[in-house]
C-alpha cells in the first residue's frame, strides 16, 4: 500500500480524511514512493484550532522554559540530523552533504533562538517626567503560518519557526508537496524536546491549505518563501485584511568578474554557486557578468571543471543530483532549447548527462551558456536548475547598470582584487544580500535574509533581529505610581 504522508495537529499524526493527495518522488530514482495529503477544510480548521488552543498558555510560559524547549530540539536535531539528511535526499534529490549543509544552516537560526530571553528585552526610562517612567516590551502574535518552498525542506521553515515558538508564538507549518516528509521529522523532535501539544502543527496541502491560513482571522501573520507570483499573492492577500505578512519570492543572481578578480577562485565559486543542489537555491548564481577581456579565459577554466562534475544519485557520493520532478526537469531543460533560438551559444549541454544512477531519474547535467542575449527568457526568468549564463560587458558601470536593471533583487556577488570598487558595488547595487568574492552571500542566522524588489514583499525580513520583531509586536508603556504629594489637574502635556 502506498504510505501517505499526513498531517502534525495535537502533536500527533493525524490521518487525513479529504481523499485528495498528490504523488511524492524519488528524484533519483524517477518513480513515486508516497502520496501526501492535501487537507480539506476541516482539516485546515483543526490545525489552527490546535495552534489557537495553545497560545495562551504557551505564550504566558516562562522564557526559562520555552528557552529550555528551544536548547533541547537543537541539542535532538544536532544529534540526529543525518536522519533528516537522508530524508531530505529521497524526497528532493539533492546529494547528502548538501541536505546536511542546509540543515545546518537551519540550526544556526535554532541556535540564535535560543537567545530569546536577550532578543525580547525591552527598554526602562525612569523619570521621563516626575514620578514617571516608560518601559517598552515585546509580545508574541498569536497563531502564526509558515509555508514553505520544496528547495530547503528544513532550513526555509527553520529560518522561522524556532524564532516564532521561542518568542510564545504557536506555529502552523505547510510545507511543500513536493517533499513533505521532513516537517515531520521536524514535530517529531519538537514533542521529544518537550513541546506542549499544539504549539507546532504541521498541515499538508496545496493552494487550498494557504488559502485556508491567510484567510482565517485566527491567523496574525503569515511567512512565505517560494516563487515571486506566488509571494506576490500572498502579499496582496494578507494586505486586504491588515494581516501580518512577509513573502520571499524569486531570483535571478548575478556574478559580476572584474579582469583583475582571482579568476581560479571565480572559476570554483561559479561552479559552487551555479550547479550546487543542481541549481535549486534561490541565491544560486544563474549569470555571470565577465567585464572583458575576462570571458574566453573565465569559460575555459570553468568548462575544465565542469568536465569532471559527477551528476547522479546524491546517496552515490556524486557532487550534484537530479532535478525535483520530471516536470521541472523538462521546463528547465526548455530552457536551453530557448537560449539555442534565442542565439545563446550552448558551451556545455547537460540534456545528454549520463548520470550515476537510475535511468529513470530527473536527470539534467549542469549546463553553460555563452552570449546569452539580455532580452532572452533564458536571461530575464528565473531558471531554477543547472543552467549557468554568461554575459559579456565592458566595463564595471555596464555590469552594475544591468544588474541593478533586473526585476530580482536577491543576491549578486563582486569578484574583484580592487577594494574601491568593491566598495563602489556594495553601495551602488541594488540587492539585498551582497557578496564580495563569496559567491552565496547568505547572511549567518543573526543577521536577516532577504533580497529586494520581487525577491521580498513586505518590510521585515527573515531571522535575524528582524525575524524577532516580525514574531512579536512592541508594546510601550506610561506608568505612574501615585505618592502623597501627588494631584493636580493638568489638560496639557506634562513638562517637567
Ligand atoms: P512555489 O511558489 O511553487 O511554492 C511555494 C509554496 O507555495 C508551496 O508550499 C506551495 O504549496 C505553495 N503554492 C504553490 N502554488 C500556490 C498557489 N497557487 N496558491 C497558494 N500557494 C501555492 O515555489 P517552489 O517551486 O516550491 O520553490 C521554488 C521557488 O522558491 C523559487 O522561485 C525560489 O527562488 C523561491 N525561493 C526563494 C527563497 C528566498 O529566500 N527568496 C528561498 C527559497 C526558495
Amino acid at each position: 500500500m502506498t504510505k501517505v504522508v499526513n498531517h502534525w495537529i495535537d502533536n500527533k499524526i493525524v490521518e487525513s480524511k479529504s481523499g485528495r493527495t498528490a504523488p511524492v518522488y524519488d528524484p533519483a530514482l524517477g518513480v513515486e514512493t508516497k502520496r501526501v495529503a492535501l487537507a480539506n477544510g476541516a482539516e485546515i480548521s483543526a490545525a489552527i484550532a490546535s495552534a489557537k488552543k495553545a497560545f495562551p498558555s504557551w505564550s504566558q510560559t516562562s522564557l526559562a522554559k520555552r528557552q529550555a524547549i528551544v536548547f533541547n530540539f537543537r541539542e535532538l536535531l544536532n544529534s540526529r540530523k543525518g536522519e533528516l539528511a537522508e530524508i531530505i535526499t529521497s524526497e528532493h534529490g539533492k546529494v547528502l552533504s548538501d541536505a546536511l549543509g542546509e540543515i545546518t544552516r537551519g540550526q544556526e537560526v535554532v541556535e540564535f533562538a535560543v537567545g530569546i530571553p536577550h532578543l525580547m528585552k525591552g527598554f526602562y526610562s525612569e523619570n521621563v517626567s516626575t514620578g514617571v517612567d516608560v518601559y517598552s516590551t515585546r509580545q508574541a502574535l498569536g497563531v502564526v503560518g509558515v509555508i514553505s518552498p520544496f528547495n530547503f525542506p528544513a532550513m526555509v521553515p527553520m529560518w522561522f519557526f524556532p524564532i516564532a515558538i521561542a518568542a510564545g508564538n504557536t506555529v502552523i507549518l505547510k510545507p511543500s508537496e513536493k517533499d513533505p516528509s521532513a516537517s515531520l521529522w521536524m514535530a517529531q523532535l519538537w514533542k521529544d524536546a518537550g513541546l506542549p501539544d499544539g504549539v507546532f502543527n504541521v498541515l499538508q496541502g496545496d493552494k487550498e491549505s494557504v488559502d485556508g491560513l491567510l484567510h482565517s482571522p485566527d491567523v496574525e501573520a503569515i511567512s512565505f518563501v517560494g516563487s515571486t507570483p506566488i509571494a506576490r499573492y500572498i502579499y496582496e492577500e494578507c494586505a486586504k485584511t491588515g494581516k501580518r505578512v512577509q513573502s520571499l519570492g524569486g531570483a535571478k543572481n548575478h556574478m559580476l568578474v572584474l579582469p583583475d578578480a582571482d579568476l581560479e577562485l571565480v572559476a570554483d565559486s561559479a561552479i559552487n554557486a551555479g550547479f550546487g543542489s543542481a541549481g535549486e537555491r534561490c541565491m544560486a548564481i544563474s549569470v555571470v557578468v565577465a567585464v572583458e577581456p575576462v570571458a574566453d579565459v573565465l569559460i575555459e577554466k570553468i568548462v575544465s571543471r565542469m568536465n569532471k562534475l559527477r551528476t547522479g544519485d546524491g546517496r552515490r557520493g556524486c557532487d550534484m543530483g537530479p532535478l525535483v520532478t520530471r516536470e521541472h526537469r523538462d521546463k528547465v531543460a526548455g530552457y536551453i532549447d530557448l537560449a539555442t533560438k534565442d542565439g545563446a551559444k550552448v558551451v556545455v549541454d547537460g540534456r545528454g548527462v549520463k548520470a550515476d544512477g537510475d535511468a529513470n531519474g530527473f536527470w539534467l547535467g549542469p549546463t553553460l551558456l555563452d552570449a546569452v542575449p539580455t532580452t532572452s527568457k533564458v536571461y530575464t526568468e528565473e531558471i531554477f536548475g543547472p543552467v549557468l549564463s554568461i554575459v559579456r560587458v565592458k566595463s564595471y558601470d555596464e555590469g552594475v547598470a544591468l544588474i541593478n536593471s533586473g526585476a530580482f533583487g536577491n543576491g549578486t556577488a563582486i569578484f574583484t582584487n580592487d577594494g574601491g570598487a568593491a566598495r563602489r558595488f556594495q553601495n551602488e547595487i541594488q540587492v539585498g544580500m551582497v557578496g564580495i568574492n563569496v559567491p552565496i552571500p547568505v547572511p549567518v542566522a543573526y543577521y536577516s535574509f532577504g533580497g529586494w524588489k520581487n525577491s521580498l514583499f513586505g518590510d521585515t525580513k527573515a531571522h535575524g533581529v528582524e525575524g524577532v520583531h516580525f514574531f512579536t509586536r512592541g508594546k510601550a508603556i506610561t506608568s505612574r505610581w501615585l505618592d502623597p504629594s501627588h494631584g493636580g489637574i493638568n489638560l496639557g502635556f506634562p513638562q517637567n
